[in-house]
């Protein structure tokens, strides 16, 4: 039984107030909060079990390692990988992105061959591809999504042309809450021999992931948002494209052997974890991936699923709001502007001094905002701790903004 609120007593700082008012945390998708196990698992690590990791001989560096390295283990069985060793640890899906962009696109790119893009992406599965664009004349084929901000796959597909190399597309809009279909389009693109590359960034956050049965060459995801620190992360690789990847940055660790006129690279996934890593930032991640399983990802799944339906109902029931996109299959993400002059920003300033934390602006989708013919939005996105009580309070604070922009 999913008890939501002995889960928030596990996170410290849902019981503080925001400008008088208990807090309701509905900026989610840009980061979430840490339950107590994290805390503990970093503190654990700094306190007790501190040392650099690998090469290290000494008991410290020893327990560091395999505190570290259990987490690859971890992610991989939390997104469904059967071989820890196509699990690349990084900083984040920023970071997953660029290393396949630099070590794996860059490399095997050329002039004319094409990438193809929603229009649903974040700014983190766009920009490496621009920087291909400008630097090597590589062109990025774009898919617009539905008018309920759905993404059609066939679409996705039919972009496909004999130059196209990727497709990188998000399995979760972070401005929609639209969940896409990655298992069609990577099915599709594998039969067109294309690589695909996936956002899990939110999609691994409110639902179960398998990346074998999606079918995709890369899935990235990042820590902050699945409740672990910030700085932690990490890229599913599939096997054979890791065996056709350049290491995208060098340094210590990456390496087997490094000489005047040459260097031998470690085995992967090692070689594309260069430097000293994030060791307790992954501790961390480790934690809340062992906390989110520990209530299961359809559990929380299921739970968000009522909360969507019943902020989807209370919304959908203020005619003075315009919310964004309404796809059938969609998670708890809701992107809205106010009828009338009241900008993202103010409405988001009010809702502050409700205690209500939202995301007002952009959200790094820019080609979305285009498309949408909006500047900025204000999101509440929902995680596994919110209540319906939550979202009651976020439709009072609402109501005051009409009165007080109408
Ligand atoms: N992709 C999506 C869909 C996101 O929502 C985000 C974060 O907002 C990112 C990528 C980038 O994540 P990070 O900044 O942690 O690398």
């Amino acid at each position: 039984m999913y008890d939501v609120e002995q889960i928030r007593q596990d996170f410290p700082i849902l019981s503080r107030e925001v400008n008088g008012k208990p807090l309701v945390y509905l900026d989610n998708g840009a980061s979430a909060q840490k339950p107590r196990a994290v805390l503990d698992a970093i503190q654990r690590a700094y306190a007790e079990e501190y040392s650099n990791v690998h090469r290290g001989l000494h008991t410290l560096s020893s327990l560091s390692t395999e505190r570290y390295e259990a987490v690859r283990g971890k992610i991989a069985a939390f997104l469904g990988a059967s071989d820890e060793e196509t699990v690349v640890m990084n900083t984040g899906t920023t970071e997953g992105i660029n290393t396949v962009a630099y070590g794996w696109a860059m490399p095997r790119m050329e002039a004319g061959d094409e990438i193809v893009l929603s229009v649903l992406e974040h700014h983190a599965n766009i920009v490496p591809w621009h920087f291909l664009r400008e630097r090597m004349g590589v062109v990025l084929k774009w898919v617009e999504p539905e008018a309920d901000g759905a993404l059609d796959p066939q679409k996705v597909l039919d972009a496909i042309g004999p130059r196209t190399k990727l497709v990188a597309v998000t399995h979760m809009s972070n401005v929609l809450g639209t969940v896409v279909d990655v298992a069609a389009i990577c099915a599709g693109a594998r039969e067109r021999g294309v690589a695909t590359l996936v956002d899990g960034s939110q999609a691994a956050v409110h639902m179960p992931v398998d990346v074998e049965a999606i079918g995709c060459d890369f899935y990235a995801i990042t820590g902050h948002k699945l409740y672990g620190p910030s700085g932690s992360g990490a890229i599913y690789i599939r096997p054979e494209r890791l065996a056709q990847m350049r290491p995208f940055m060098g340094g210590g660790d990456m390496i087997r052997e490094v000489h005047r006129d040459r260097v031998d690279y470690a085995e992967p996934p090692m070689k594309f974890e260069a430097g000293t890593p994030g060791i307790v930032a992954q501790i961390g991640l480790g934690a809340a991936l062992d906390y989110m399983s520990g209530l299961g990802m359809e559990a929380i799944s299921a739970h968000e699923a009522t909360l969507r339906d019943y902020a989807r109902e209370r919304l959908f029931g203020l005619n003075w709001l315009n919310i964004q996109g309404d796809a059938t299959d969609k998670g708890a993400i809701f992107s809205f502007t106010l009828e009338g002059a009241a900008h993202a920003h103010d409405i988001s300033t009010v809702l502050d001094k409700k205690g209500v934390a939202v995301r007002a602006g952009h959200h790094c989708a820019g080609p979305l905002m285009d498309h949408l013919g909006l500047t900025a939005t204000c999101r509440a996105s929902f995680g596994l701790y919110n209540t319906r009580d939550e979202v009651d309070v976020l439709v009072d604070a609402l109501e005051l903004c009409h009165d007080l922009f109408a």
